[in-house]
C-alpha cells in the first residue's frame, strides 16, 4: 500500500467516535477498494485504556463477515491517541502483525485540530504512507 484515501464525512464520523470515548483510546476498522476508504467500522477496545487498545474478536469476526457480504477490502486499523501525537508507539509497532493492512493513528493532541497519519509495518519497520482526506 502507497497510499490511502478517506471521504472528510468518514474522517469526522472517527474523530467523534475518539472524542466521545476519551480518555480511553478509541478503535476500528477501514474497509474500501483500491486504496480508497468507503466505510468505516467502530470497534469496542475490550482494554479501555488510555494507552492501549485491543479489538473484540468476535466483534472483528462479525465485521469482516459484514465487510466481505459488501465486497469490501480491509485497508486499515485504526486508532486514537487521546494526549499524544499520531505515530505508532512501540507496543502498536510489535503488535501490527495483520498483513497487508495500514495502521492509522488519530491524534487528538490538539484537540481542536486531530489529525491523522497512515503507517505500513513491514518486518517491524514501519512506514508513513500519505494520507489524503478528499471530499464525500
Ligand atoms: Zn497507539
Amino acid at each position: 500500500m502507497t497510499e490511502l484515501e478517506m471521504p472528510a464525512s468518514v474522517f469526522d464520523q472517527m474523530v467523534a467516535q475518539a472524542r466521545a470515548a476519551a480518555p480511553i483510546e478509541s478503535c476500528g476498522i477501514l474497509a474500501g477498494g483500491d486504496n480508497r476508504i468507503e466505510q468505516l467500522y467502530e470497534m469496542t477496545n475490550i482494554d479501555k485504556s488510555p494507552i492501549h487498545f485491543a479489538m473484540d474478536p468476535a466483534e472483528q469476526f462479525a465485521v469482516v463477515k459484514k465487510m466481505r457480504a459488501a465486497g469490501l477490502k480491509m485497508l486499515a486499523i485504526y486508532h486514537s491517541h487521546p494526549l499524544t501525537p499520531a505515530r505508532l508507539s512501540e507496543e502498536d509497532q510489535r503488535l501490527a502483525l495483520t498483513p497487508d493492512v495500514a495502521y492509522l493513528v488519530l491524534s487528538l493532541k490538539d484537540a481542536e485540530n486531530p489529525y491523522a497519519k497512515v503507517f505500513v509495518v513491514d518486518r517491524a519497520q514501519a512506514r508513513q504512507v500519505p494520507l489524503t482526506i478528499v471530499k464525500g
